[in-house]
């Protein structure tokens, strides 16, 4: 956006203002509960109500003891946001009533959030980058999870998840679109990964997304706002925005005001319903957590997790930029090869740029197409990393084509076969030397003097010369050498 731009000039919806926040909660990577050593189980494979404890029933007498690694984990996501870490956090309760929190309230942070203010940058698909605050983000304790059945009078009440590790990470409504809402949403997703801080499984519920959207005709003058609750898809994220954009504008259009509400997402009636009105903070009652002592974070502490974070987006971003890899792909090496890239990124000075180039392109190609149909997985390609590295150089040294060293990614993924033999079996590889060749292309071009004719006139017709030296090599030959070799011959020198 260039300085003399407006926002309204940039973001502008038919005269409207289109302004968004949004509100994560991810789902931290603990074996055993934020307040309680019980097991957090898998919520997909484990039968309702298997892992509970007095806290998680709300029994009275039931203390709460913090879980450091849940911490720990906070701390990894909060200089993953290139946030600051406070050096004093405390919890509260956040009353409210729910069938699904039998404490009656639950335990988060409000006055002292573990996460301090910060600002994260997000490269745009068009080359640009978008900057987004972070206000805070939180720790608190899940609630648990009500079921009601089609056609029965009844409901069904699971409190597995009761107690489970969130990190609610709020940003500043600095995003004005539905892309920059959504692009917002997987560079979160991509930070935690890489900081190893949530397992990243959107369809389980491991990131879900709280989206606050407002439009307003002035710029310095927010409309008022509606929620839309627990998105945990990023292509969701695009379509709820747009859709409640669309339906507010109409709105204001028609004279009426927006209620300020929670709303839904019908993923199959692709539009946003209301569900209840929606709280302010005052509501909630909030007041520090007696039965919880402060916490104290020293600077060491966080130094120490600090050096034990993996690679961040951002510095993979700066990496395979200096490899030439465009913006797009290097966006899809992040999201599909979240395994493999940290992996790539610390053996990045066995790495020369040529060498990248050719791996990236087996990655983006071949080797994804095979990882999403489950032929392979990521660790299958970490296992045998170093020989796909002998590939790729045997590739520039024209030991084999480009083709055939394509053709050899499965055998030595898969079925852990090595250069050596493969070049081997292929009768030694590709023929690149000039002296062997060079009596190929005189025989060609003695058996074929119509064709060299042809050839001199029209540059197009070497293709046949070409392909009858392939032929003879039984396809061994270097094409460009041999290339090479009849344009040379055909000049005359
Ligand atoms: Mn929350």
């Amino acid at each position: 956006m260039s300085s003399r731009q407006s926002k309204m000039q940039v973001y502008g919806v038919e005269g409207y203002l289109p302004t968004i926040g949004i509100e994560c909660h991810v789902q931290l990577k603990t074996d055993t509960k934020l307040f309680a050593p019980v097991a957090v189980g898998n919520f997909r494979a484990d039968a309702a109500n298997q892992h509970l404890t007095p806290l998680c029933l709300g029994l009275p007498g039931a203390l709460p003891v913090i879980n450091r690694k849940a911490v720990d984990l906070a701390i990894c996501a909060g200089l993953a946001l290139d946030c600051g870490i406070a050096s004093v956090t405390s919890f509260d309760r956040k009353h409210y009533f729910y069938p699904d929190l039998p404490l009656g309230y639950q335990i988060s942070q409000h006055y002292q959030p573990l996460v301090l203010a910060g600002e994260i940058i997000i490269p745009l698909p068009d080359g640009g980058q978008k900057a987004v605050g972070i206000h805070h983000a939180h720790l608190e304790a899940d609630a648990g999870k009500l079921t009601h059945p089609k056609g029965r009078d009844y409901s069904l009440l699971d409190l597995n998840r009761v107690g489970v590790p969130l990190l609610e990470i709020v940003s500043q409504p600095d995003m004005h679109s539905p892309t920059e809402a959504q692009l917002y949403a997987k560079e979160i997703y991509l930070r935690m990964i890489y900081a190893g801080v949530c397992e990243g499984d959107l369809s389980a519920g491991h990131l879900r997304f709280d989206v606050n959207v407002s439009v307003s005709d002035r710029e310095d003058v927010l409309g008022t706002r509606t929620e839309i609750k627990n998105l945990n898809s990023f292509r969701f994220i695009h379509q709820a925005v747009t859709y409640e954009i669309d339906r507010q504008i109409k709105l204001h259009r028609g004279g009426e005001s927006v209620v300020q509400e929670t709303r839904g997402w019908d993923e199959q009636g692709k539009s946003t319903f209301a569900q209840r009105s929606k709280e302010d903070a005052q509501d909630y009652r909030y007041m520090p957590d007696p039965d919880l002592p402060p916490l104290q974070i020293t600077e060491a502490h966080v130094d120490s997790l600090k050096k034990s974070l993996n690679v961040s987006p951002p510095a993979v971003r700066d990496l395979l930029k200096g490899w030439r890899i465009t913006a797009s792909s290097i966006e899809i090496m992040l999201e599909e090869w979240s395994v493999l890239v940290p992996v790539i990124y610390e053996n990045r000075q066995t790495l020369d740029g040529p060498r990248a180039v050719v791996l990236v392109n087996w990655l983006l190609g071949d080797l994804l197409a095979a990882l999403k149909q489950s032929r392979l997985t990521q660790k299958d390609i970490v296992a045998t990393w170093s020989e796909l590295l002998v590939l790729a150089q045997a590739v520039l040294d024209d030991k084999v084509s480009a083709t055939g060293g394509k053709k050899w990614l499965m055998e030595i993924v898969q079925d852990k076969k090595t250069v050596a033999r493969l070049l081997q079996a292929a009768g030694g590889g590709q023929i690149s030397d000039v002296a062997t060749l060079q009596p190929l292309v005189d025989r060609v071009f003695d058996q074929h003097p119509g064709a060299v004719e042809d050839a001199r006139v029209d540059s197009k017709a070497i293709g046949f010369l070409v392909g009858k030296v392939m032929q003879d090599s039984r396809g061994r030959a270097n094409p460009s050498l041999v290339n090479d070799l009849i344009k040379r011959k055909l000049a005359g020198s």
